[in-house]
């Protein structure tokens, strides 16, 4: 505000200045002052702080403030800097020639960059998508919106609970989201810029405009409001990334809308604790994660796909088989595997080549790049001429090799073109009339220079005379002193060296204009032409992404293929109404450990719940996981890592995992473990896998043994979901027993000569030593402290047991604390009034466990 008070007395340009970061005032603004971008004020002390350059005085006829630059040449790695700080960065550019300016030179925001919006970046991974979000609300439901700006995805869908958002958000994990008013809050990982956004561009009208102006009819792509508001937020936000200039994006044809039912739901916490993208570094060391080991695809392209198929595994048994026969049939044809993969590993990222196109950022190398790969479209499609599965025919079909593009750009577009734009070197000959025309002139002319110096030197006798050119003087003829007597009339005297003099003659200065003209003509038109043929492939986009998409898929299988046959993975039937898993692997711990071994796993419809006991380190989590990575393999269209499976159709995967050692941002680990909790209890059904591994850690045994009872109970009573529940409590094994549909399973470690093996095996029925007290005694513990740990470890499972009786014991221990007696009846009074009749069985344990606190 002091700032605008004072607007009137600043300098033209500097009011500009403040004119544009006013006006993009979420932004620090880079103001390109020659060859520089110059920051000023506060904005100047903040840039410097975060890239660490110089903080200098700028000082004007108003006063002296502080500035800071960067240089313009290397402006990419500073705004990667300036985003990573958590910045947005709106670049200024000049306008207009500094030369022909009347006054202050005209500046405008050429582009705003945001870690969501990214399009050319070294931030950018190839085979990775980079998603902006938008989250709006309207009357009760939400709408979230995705967009790939750099790739032209864009996918939106809607649903009524906060829980979905949150859920659909983790699947896409964008970089940044702009929220509308009233959307809910918490649904955004760590990590993501969330930024309230205009609440004109969120507006019903507004979003439905731009939604039409895209696609047509929002109600033909869209259901609900919330969804066109989202979508149209997200449009009118990847506009004005582009800044003042530019407006729409006219790569973005596609709008796929999806319904979350359509998928398995796997939502972060189970996306993280399966390790699908990331693995989570153990002891400080990086290991692959699902993505790694299933990943053999050869471009990015088929990186990226592969990558949506896992965040988002199917539920449709016919799409499922689909992709499942055609895998099935390449994974049995090494050959044809082959093909595809040496012809794939030639496809460039096609989606960005036409994202460039179409903001007219691709230069003539992008164009031939995209030719390139158009080239062996038909060879891939030749590829699948003998295909018989009914996916693999339909691709075949889909794989166009746009033969008008390509010869376009074959025929327009030199084979080896120069990056700079405006400077020739770009548009091939025989292309256009004019150009060859500008060029043979400047041919000719160039011709007839080089032929002077062999002219001059018979006419005038003078050996040693030279035809040179300079950029000061241009073309020039240099004659030695000794010599200069030889000199003719018409020769005009142009700069004097210390041996020598350079002369012209009229009839070279024409011809250098007219090389010149000719050649400063034929780089214009140049450019001319190839922005020409630019906008057509431009408008080609829709069809190339058509092609894109299906070399994307082609990719996936035989990647798919190629994994299955190396790892001897089976084909697994879904749709059945149980797990059954025989010789079952960890895809991932396979490829890492020396022998693995496999293990079954039977979970049906009367008993869906398996127990697992077992010492740390005996497999506990491993064979867990493996089931559940089993299903999500098998739901996204990919053999799986077993002798035979058969499987149910999943429809969301539950994992919890006991947060023992970690606090997670803030909330004590015991409310985050009883939240996740809670959402299984809320949500699963019985077609839910659910996987609890050591749940319950995070608070006092007895409380962790009462609430992973009662959780087990209420999975088993009420839900029945397939559900395989680790502890090494073997108290709980007493609950499977009490149980008609739960069973127990354990591992065991085998001794020999007093050293632990653990033999990863599972097997039915409870483990039946405590194996710490045994590992106490065969390390030479006295036999009076071995017997005393078995009496406690007996007592202990009593008083577990009885679960009430346990939290009673520690509440009278409570009590004895004469101190806590104004607590206590607090306590009494809060317990007076809780409804019980309302309550869930979880939130009961976690009010009790508050209370007893
Ligand atoms: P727990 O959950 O019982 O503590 P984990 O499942 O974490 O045990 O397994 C511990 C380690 O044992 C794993 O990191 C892996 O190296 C190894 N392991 C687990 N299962 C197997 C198996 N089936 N075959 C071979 N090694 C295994």
């Amino acid at each position: 505000q002091a700032m605008a008070a004072q607007r009137e007395e600043l300098t033209p340009m500097m009011a500009q200045y403040h004119d544009l970061c006013a006006e993009y005032d979420d932004s620090l603004v880079l103001f390109q002052v020659g060859d520089f971008y110059e920051l000023f004020c506060e904005a100047a002390e903040t840039a410097a702080r975060i890239l660490e350059i110089a903080l200098t005085k700028r000082e004007d006829s108003t006063g002296t403030y502080p500035m800071a630059g960067i240089p313009i040449d290397s402006a990419e790695s500073y705004i990667e800097s300036l985003l990573e700080a958590g910045y947005r960065v709106a670049v200024a550019d000049q306008v207009e020639d500094p030369d022909e300016a009347s006054g202050v030179v005209e500046r405008a925001v050429t582009r705003v960059v945001t870690p969501g919006t990214l399009t050319e970046s070294e931030l950018l991974r190839s085979d990775d998508n980079n998603f902006v979000a938008a989250l709006a609300h309207d009357d009760g439901s939400y709408g979230v919106a995705f967009l790939d700006v750099s790739t032209g995805d864009f996918v939106a869908t809607g649903t009524g609970t906060r829980e979905t958002v949150r859920d659909e958000v983790a699947r896409f994990d964008p970089a940044e989201a702009i929220v509308g008013p009233e959307a809910p809050e918490g649904v955004f990982p760590d990590g993501c810029m969330v930024t309230g956004y205009d609440p004109e561009a969120f507006a019903a009208d507004a979003a439905r405009e731009r939604v039409t102006d895209y696609f047509g009819s929002p109600e033909t792509h869209l259901a609900g409001r919330a969804e066109v508001r989202a979508c149209g937020a997200l449009l009118a936000y990847a506009e004005y990334t582009r800044g003042g200039e530019h407006g729409r994006l006219d790569y973005l044809n596609h709008l796929t809308r999806y319904d979350p039912r359509e998928y398995m739901v796997l939502d972060g916490v189970a996306l993280r604790s399966l390790e699908l993208f990331e693995r989570r570094s153990v002891h400080g060391s990086e290991g692959a994660a699902l993505v790694d080991v299933l990943d053999e695809t050869a471009c990015a392209l088929g990186g990226r796909e592969l990558k949506d198929w896992l965040r988002r595994p199917l539920v449709d048994r016919e799409r499922i088989e689909a992709r499942l026969d055609a895998v099935e049939e390449l994974s049995e044809d090494p050959l044809t595997r082959d093909t595809l993969r040496g012809l794939l590993a030639d496809v460039y990222d096609l989606e960005r080549l036409v994202s460039r196109v179409s903001r007219r950022r691709a230069d003539a190398r992008d164009l031939r790049s995209l030719k390139a790969t158009l080239d062996v479209v038909p060879e891939i499609r030749a590829g699948l001429d003998d295909a018989e599965s009914a996916l693999l025919r339909d691709l075949r079909e889909r794989l166009d090799g746009l033969a008008d593009v390509r010869d376009l750009i074959g025929e327009a577009i030199q084979q080896d073109p120069e990056r700079e734009l405006t400077e020739g070197g770009i548009i091939a000959d025989g292309y256009d009339e004019r150009l060859d025309e500008l060029r043979a002139t400047e041919r000719e002319g160039q011709q007839w220079i080089d032929d002077l110096e062999a002219q001059e030197r018979e006419r005038t006798g003078v050996d040693s005379l030279k035809v040179g050119h300079n950029s000061v003087h241009g073309y020039y003829i240099e004659v030695t002193n000794p010599n200069l007597d030889a000199v003719p009339e018409n020769y005009e005297r142009r700069q004097t060296l210390k041996n020598s003099e350079r002369f012209v003659t009229p009839a070279l200065k024409e011809r250098e204009e007219e090389i010149l003209n000719a050649s400063a003509r034929a780089d214009e038109h140049e450019l001319d032409l190839f922005r020409e043929v630019r906008r057509d492939v431009g408008e080609a986009a829709e069809r190339i992404q058509n092609v894109a998409d299906a070399l994307a898929v082609v990719d996936v299988l035989v990647s798919l293929a190629s994994v299955a046959a190396q790892y001897d993975y089976c084909r697994p039937e879904v749709g059945g109404n149980a797990v059954e898993i025989a010789g079952g692997r960890h895809p991932v711990v396979e490829r890492t450990v020396e022998s693995f071994v496999p293990n079954d796993l039977t979970l049906t419809r009367d008993v869906p719940v398996a127990v697992i006991t077992g010492p740390n380190m005996s497999g506990k989590s491993t064979y867990m996981r493996q089931a559940a990575l089993v299903a999500v393999l098998a739901q996204l269209g990919s053999f799986v890592p077993a002798e035979s499976a058969s499987l149910p159709l999943v429809d969301r995967v539950f994992t919890r995992v006991g947060a023992s050692d970690d606090i997670a941002g803030g909330r004590s680990t015991f409310m985050v473990e009883m939240t996740e909790l809670s959402d299984i209890l809320r949500d699963a059904t019985e077609d839910s896998l659910v996987v609890l591994d050591e749940v319950g850690r995070g608070t006092s045994t007895a409380d962790g043994f009462a609430i992973a009872r009662a959780i087990t109970e209420h999975v088993h009573d009420e839900v029945g979901a397939y559900t395989l529940f680790a502890t090494h409590h073997h108290d709980l094994t007493a609950v499977a027993d009490d149980l008609a549909g739960a069973k127990n399973l354990h591992f065991r470690a085998e001794r020999e000569d007093g050293d632990v093996t653990f033999v990863h095996e599972v097997a039915e029925g409870a483990a039946t030593a405590s194996y710490g007290i045994e590992v106490a005694r065969e390390a030479g513990v006295p036999p009076s402290v071995v017997e005393r740990a078995r009496e406690l470890v007996v007592e202990n499972a009593e008083n577990a047991a009885v679960g009430d009786d346990a939290s009673e014991s520690t509440a009278t221990a409570a009590s004895a604390d004469g101190g806590r007696a104004d607590a206590e009846s607090d306590v009494l009074d809060e317990l007076a009034r809780l409804n019980l009749a309302e309550m869930t069985p979880i939130e009961a344990l976690t009010t009790l466990n508050r209370l007893q606190r």
